[in-house]
């Protein structure tokens, strides 16, 4: 049993009372992040709201970064996603996932940024569209590379190009290696 090394790390998938893994607890921030409610995703993933609002509000995965925390500071970027935004959202492509086409009116669906705000995307209703589950989880990954690709560029950009300390000064024409191994002069 778990009575023994109490000093254990049993942060996240650690503890053995985690209901997900740390890919799900980041997925479910992310969703949430993103405007998604808390009921949808416990639908999705077959459990309880307070689970999820358990994540959300940091008292399980407290060692994941919640980016709705560090945004707070500029609440300017991220409107509130009222019933009446999601509406208007999902009226644009008359009830449809707009990525594949199935009909949402009765199902879960996500308020997409269709370029993220973190790729410098608006939060305007043109930058929106509306996503079935399994679009949005596809649309996700992909978003996360592209923001990764941009944050390692930016790194890259903003650090001072290192000279290499160690330059090939090429081989030495003057000198020549003997089959036997001993070097002389050409
Ligand atoms: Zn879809």
């Amino acid at each position: 049993m778990v009575f023994k090394n109490r000093h254990q790390d049993r942060r996240g998938d650690k503890n053995p009372r985690a209901k997900f893994s740390e890919s799900d607890a980041a997925y479910i921030i992310s969703e949430i992040a993103k405007g998604r409610q808390q009921n949808s995703l416990a639908k999705e993933l077959g459990v309880s709201q307070p689970t999820i609002s358990d994540i959300c509000r940091g008292h399980s995965w407290k060692h994941l970064a919640r980016p709705w925390k560090a945004e707070r500071a500029d609440a300017t970027r991220r409107k509130t996603m009222t019933p009446a935004r999601r509406k208007r959202v999902l009226s644009v492509t008359g009830g449809c996932c707009a990525a594949c086409g199935a009909d949402v009116t009765n199902a879960s669906w996500v308020a997409d940024h269709i370029l993220p705000l973190e790729l410098s995307g608006a939060d305007e209703f043109s930058n929106l569209q509306a996503l079935c589950v399994p679009c949005n989880k596809l649309k996700t990954a992909v978003d996360a590379r592209d923001i990764g690709k941009m944050r390692r560029r930016a790194k890259k950009d903003s650090e001072p190009r290192k000279e290499s300390g160690l330059k090939s000064r090429g081989f030495s024409k003057a000198l020549k290696k003997k089959f036997d191994g001993t070097v002389v002069r050409r």
